[in-house]
């Protein structure tokens, strides 16, 4: 076997032709999502008045292990993909480690980070619906912009309701979006009949990703050829991320390579469920005994001190039930964590894995991976979000008790997007005014109170 090369890229006729569906896979599958109003397990009708006709096939599809991708989407993922799978082999020599490191680096696209995969993908079954009109809400703005992006290539109208502090925070990010044809609206609005609501009740709030998401499926709901996208958690947007774990496992098989443990970063939990996909396929069924960690941040531990159970996919208590680790719908994380993944739950798919022992999990707090983030930027070139430095730490910490061992094991991690966005958070680890928050259990209390009794 040649030398492994510093980046592997695929060929553009090499990019994967089908998605990897992990659960047509698992021996056990996730609980189903009930309906609010009756409890009962949700049938295709419940969902077909908020999601496209396309993605909710997906969402209940538990059978196909492999799904083609058409091949509009693959035209559209080859703007931007394949993405490289990098040997970080500077971060190895800085390290002084015996352990190989590689990372999937997802930031190459103007948006930023993963989450173009499924955007492009959610477009493409809403434009051939015939929908003409898509609603979302954003945060920290990476998942506006990446649909921004797709909804222009397809020719569908975007608004994009962006809590008012982060469109105030980060104006770039608004710009990025409305350069790509996109209505972009401060939430809390006087354009829902929610937003009017929050702002009676609270004329000076900043909005929160909750009272977003009310606004985007109100709107979406209201609007005739209008529909809702979620950019995370559900079931099919992990099948459309899992675009980069058959990128990966295509590298990996090209050069021989044989991870011991793959590592990513978990919010929502599509980058980390995405880029297991085929990995994991492998190990239910005895091929592999690969280690899979997610990584999550102190101040918002669903998997390592949320609960198992069924609760709202938003603040707000609208979005059908989901039986997943959680923090409780009503949990608000600490203002003061930049880091990203600050979502209250878990995809369904993953948790379910966890709860059954397939995956590790991790925390650490935001000052000791922002420590990572500028190691790994400084060592390898490249600047991490906050959000895939989570991932960093943990592969490095890992590194380092493999230099203790003397073991050369192979530790992959998705590297999720850049932080060409989060300079801010950034400037605040820099100047050492970035501050640590870990939920005391009282705290954690609270939110759990919040969940639902079924
Ligand atoms: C949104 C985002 C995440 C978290 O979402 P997942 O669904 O858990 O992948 C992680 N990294 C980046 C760069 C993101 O933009």
């Amino acid at each position: 076997m040649s030398e492994i090369p510093y980046k592997i890229y695929l060929t553009e006729n090499e990019l994967p032709t089908h998605w990897h569906n992990i659960r047509a896979v698992m021996p056990e599958q996730p609980d189903p999502m009930l309906h609010p109003g009756t409890m009962k397990p949700c049938v295709k009708e419940d969902l077909l008045p908020l999601f496209c006709e396309g993605v909710v096939e997906q969402e209940m599809n538990s059978t196909d292990e492999f799904i083609e991708i058409p091949r509009e989407i693959r035209d559209f993922y080859k703007m931007y993909r394949p993405s490289p799978l990098v040997r970080a082999y500077c971060l190895e020599k800085e390290l002084g480690t015996p352990a190989k490191l590689y990372y999937k680096f997802e930031g190459n696209n103007t948006s930023g980070s993963h989450k173009l995969n499924s955007a492009a993908a959610q477009t493409y079954y809403a434009k051939k619906q015939g929908v003409t009109h898509l609603t979302t809400e954003t945060g920290a703005g990476q998942w506006g912009t990446a649909l921004a992006m797709s909804c222009v290539f397809f020719g569908v109208d975007l608004t994009v309701y962006m809590v008012k502090i982060s469109s105030e925070q980060k104006p770039y990010r608004k710009i990025c979006m409305e350069t790509y044809g996109a209505k972009v609206v401060p939430s809390p609005s006087d354009t829902t009949d929610s937003g009017r609501k929050i702002l009676a009740e609270n004329p000076g709030t900043g909005g929160s990703l909750g009272c977003a998401i009310s606004e985007a499926i109100e709107t979406a709901v209201k609007t005739p050829n209008c529909r809702y996208v979620l950019g995370s958690v559900l079931n099919h947007v992990l099948l459309h991320q899992s675009v980069i774990g058959q990128e990966t496992k295509a590298a990996c098989d090209m050069y021989g390579i044989a991870p011991d443990v793959i590592i990513g970063c978990a919010g929502g939990g599509s980058n980390l469920g995405g880029l297991i996909s085929p990995f994991m396929a492998d190990k239910l069924r005895g091929k592999n005994n690969i280690e899979f960690i997610a990584v999550e941040p102190a101040s918002c531990p669903s998997l390592t001190r949320g609960r198992y159970a069924y609760d709202f996919g938003d603040t707000a208590r609208t979005t059908p039930l989901m039986r997943m680790y959680t923090m409780g719908s009503g949990f608000i994380p600490s203002p003061n964590h930049a880091g990203g993944l600050r979502y209250h739950g878990m995809s369904p798919i993953l948790s379910k894995l966890y709860h059954d022992g397939h995956i590790k999990a991790k925390s650490y707090v935001q000052s000791e991976v922002f420590e990572e983030a500028v190691r790994f930027a400084r060592a390898e070139g490249t600047l991490p979000a906050p959000e895939s430095a989570h991932a960093i730490k943990a592969a490095v910490d890992e590194a380092l008790r493999c230099k203790e061992t003397g073991e050369a094991r192979t530790i992959l991690f998705g590297l999720s997007g850049t932080g060409y966005f989060d300079l801010a958070a950034y400037d605040s680890f820099n100047r050492k005014t970035m501050t640590d928050h870990v939920p005391t259990d009282a705290e954690l209390e609270k939110g759990f109170e919040t969940l639902v009794k079924v």
